[in-house]
């Protein structure tokens, strides 16, 4: 199948006279092929020239009940007709807090915020002023958000930027950054116990946080080894560090009550964002009462004119309560299941070295892996060539998912069993491009 794109093309060519690179945010520039997306519905989004893509990027995560739902766009239309925005306290937002506290465990309290940048920043300044520490340990290749403190050893530096194993380096992964600001981070490769262990005990007085991704939802989905995250909480719990859980992509995705809920390790503060307002801008940071009881006016700041601003809050409450009350994660488990399993199935029998990893709601797979996937330093001895080739070839079958197997396949709940068919057989002939 080939798509005319004249029109998409003609925008973006618009888009680089106005915006460098024709993009609000770096990780949406593809080159030239630089897709316009004008419309989404459910599954699917349409480009300027109407040609119809099933979407897997599903804007990088928030997506989780489908494009343009109804019910969230109602809610929403109701709050906006009522103002959105007045620099006090909004029933709506006491609504949400309520749900979240009531889905997610070890949540006892509730800040709002916009993004899951500013959840994380926040997150961190509360676990600085509670502990009376600077530092922060985060996971190699793992991503919390555009501020300057955690933008190091992300998923786009190089694997010769990363120092040994034993003594890893934190690469800043933008210029801009100030420089000392690379001291208060330490990067440690994920799934690395031993390495963890070794510095916590070296540096656990300088230590405000360990901030992990419970499924490294930046380097493809990678799932934490057994006993991994129980080790991040004991070491917390003997250091009186504050464990800081990322679930801005595993939150009311993955369960209900996200990671906490799923793995059973809670964290004393949680950074949520994306799928709590199915695509509406909001963000929460959750958190024991001892830990979020560290705000307090004129001590310990957190705020922002737009926090818990009517349009997010609407649509989270919407949000969340589809979520509670229908079966809308468990269809997207048993459909991500059965594309998992069949993308798999589609590979082995095309005798393409693979591996699959992640959960059904987000997941990735690696091509031509020379070992275990376990960690950033592992996605990098992979084929993203090979894997980029793929997903343009899908792509021409209209199906898109991201062209970097770092970034997770999601799934919503507006995914059919025949878009899972469809899917597997566009992949049964895209695979041929890549034999
Ligand atoms: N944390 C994680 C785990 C993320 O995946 C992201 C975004 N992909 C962020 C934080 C930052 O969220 P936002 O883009 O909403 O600022």
């Amino acid at each position: 199948m080939s798509h005319n794109t004249q029109k998409t093309q003609a925008l973006f060519e618009r888009a680089k006279s106005v915006m460098p690179w024709g993009v609000s945010s770096n990780f949406r520039y593809w080159g030239d092929e630089t897709p316009v997306i004008a419309r989404g519905k459910g599954a699917y989004v349409w480009d300027a020239d109407g040609n119809r893509y099933l979407d897997y990027r599903l804007a990088f995560g928030p997506i989780i009940l489908g494009h343009a739902d109804q019910r969230v766009n109602e809610r929403v239309a109701q709050a906006m007709a009522n103002g959105t925005l007045f620099a006090h306290t909004h029933p709506l937002e006491i609504e949400v807090a309520e749900r979240l506290i009531h889905l997610c465990p070890g949540v006892e309290k509730v800040r709002f915020a916009n993004s899951g940048t500013e959840a994380t920043m926040h997150a961190l300044r509360i676990a600085r002023a509670h502990t009376g520490r600077e530092k922060v340990v985060k996971f190699e290749g793992s991503y919390h958000g555009f501020h300057d403190y955690l933008l190091f050893s992300t998923a786009t530096s190089p694997l010769g930027a990363l120092g040994s194993r034993r003594s890893p380096l934190s690469a800043p992964n933008t210029s801009g950054i100030p420089a000392v600001l690379r001291d208060l981070v330490i990067n440690v490769p994920f799934n690395d116990g031993e390495t963890l262990e070794r510095v916590v005990k070296a540096k656990w007085g300088d230590l405000a946080a360990i901030i992990v991704e419970p499924i490294a939802g930046n380097i493809g989905a990678l799932m934490p080894e057994k006993g991994f995250l129980e080790l991040i909480r004991r070491l917390c719990d003997e250091h009186g560090i504050v464990m800081i859980m990322d679930e801005v992509k595993t939150g009311f995705r993955i369960a209900k009550g996200g990671a906490t809920e799923y793995f059973g390790v809670k964290g004393d503060l949680m950074a949520y964002a994306k799928s709590i307002a199915n695509g509406y801008p909001l963000a929460a940071i959750g958190g024991s009462n001892a830990v979020m009881g560290t705000i307090e006016p004129g001590r310990v700041a957190q705020g922002g004119t737009y926090c818990g601003n009517g349009v997010g809050t609407a649509a989270a409450a919407a949000t969340l309560e589809i979520l509670e009350t229908t079966d809308a994660l468990e269809q997207i488990n048993k459909r991500g299941q059965r594309l998992m399993q069949g993308i798999g199935e589609v590979l082995t029998e095309a005798g393409i070295a693979h591996s699959v990893h992640g959960v059904p709601a987000m997941f990735s797979f690696f091509l031509d892996p020379k070992e275990t996937v376990r960690d950033y330093r592992g996605v990098l001895q992979t084929d993203h060539g090979r894997y980029e080739r793929l997903a343009m070839a899908m792509r021409a079958h209209g199906v898109e998912y991201e062209p970097d197997p770092r970034e997770p396949w999601f799934l919503s709940a507006a995914h059919s069993d025949q878009d899972v068919d469809d899917t597997l057989n566009a992949l049964n002939d895209a695979v041929k491009t890549i034999k």
